[in-house]
């Protein structure tokens, strides 16, 4: 059974190959008409608006709403630190492509939602896997794709021995058996995840997993979150700023 396989370019390239991030829900201003909520018709980038309404509550200005001042505003807020106006909104990102050591890493951030793909009920038999840098860089790649095989291989005999003992009535009842083959796949194994930050989170996110001390798997996902994020609202715009002219967010100094 072939093993789908995911190559990261390199440690400083930062880009794996097959790690995909997608935005697939996002806050965004509405009003109630008499057919029901629909969403308000705005200028500028989608999450705004929404945004910038919420900070203008703090001053009375809803007046003054405009694209331009949005994005005034919005920046004015991330630099004094009144960072919880930002916490109204929340974005839904699917990561496809990570491994189960990046996602790992990932779930520690508490504030935010996560629905990740399940070794209890899914069967994990022709699993992907992603071949960290430094693997590759030491032309290690085919003892790494056949260490690959052999857990492969040992969950295929663990599912199947356990699969037939529960046949036979050797198990408690509702014994699940993928769930305990799954003890036996490698970190590498490739995993899908949702999750679903507010934007004062993502901030706070970016700023721990976008510095040299980050894991290369984490920066790298992080780095294809801030690109897509940066297109629906000007609240990463000083972090995507830092970002595109160091490489990473050491040094970039945070107002608490
Ligand atoms: C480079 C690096 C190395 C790491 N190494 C390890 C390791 O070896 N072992 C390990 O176990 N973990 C490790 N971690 C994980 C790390 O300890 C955090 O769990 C992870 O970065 C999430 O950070 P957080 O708790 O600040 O974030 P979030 O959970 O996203 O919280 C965001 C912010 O909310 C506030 N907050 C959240 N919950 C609380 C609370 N209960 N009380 C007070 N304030 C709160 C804090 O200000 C926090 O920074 C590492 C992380 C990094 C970035």
């Amino acid at each position: 059974m072939a093993l789908k396989q995911n190559r990261p370019q390199n440690q400083q390239g930062i880009t794996p190959m097959y790690m995909e991030v997608d935005i697939i829900g996002l806050s965004f201003p509405v009003e109630e008409t008499a057919e029901g909520f629909v969403p308000r018709k705005v200028e500028g980038r989608p999450m705004d608006r929404l945004i910038a309404d919420c900070g203008r509550t703090c001053y009375q200005t809803n007046d003054r709403a405009k694209p331009e001042t949005d994005v005034k505003l919005i920046l004015g807020m991330a630099k004094n630190g009144h960072t919880s106006v930002f916490e109204h909104g929340n974005v839904t990102i699917r990561i496809r492509g990570g491994s189960r050591a990046f996602t790992h890493e990932l779930v520690r951030h508490r504030h935010t939602a996560y629905s990740q793909e399940s070794q209890r009920y899914c069967d994990a038999g022709n699993f992907g896997f992603v071949i960290p840098p430094s693997i590759a860089e030491a032309g290690l790649e085919g003892i790494f794709i056949s260490m690959m095989e052999k857990s492969q291989k040992n969950y295929l005999r663990l599912q199947r021995k356990l699969n037939k003992a529960r046949a036979k009535g050797k198990l408690a009842e509702g014994r699940k058996t993928n769930e305990d083959a799954r003890f036996v796949l490698p970190n590498a194994v490739q995993s899908e995840i949702v999750i679903t930050p507010n934007l004062a989170e993502l901030r706070s996110m970016f700023f721990k997993r976008l510095t040299k001390h980050a894991q290369w798997e984490i920066f790298a996902c992080f780095k294809l979150i801030l690109q897509k994020v940066v297109t629906i609202t000007a609240v990463f715009d000083d972090i995507y700023e830092y970002f595109q002219k160091n490489g990473s967010l050491d040094g970039f100094t945070i107002t608490l």
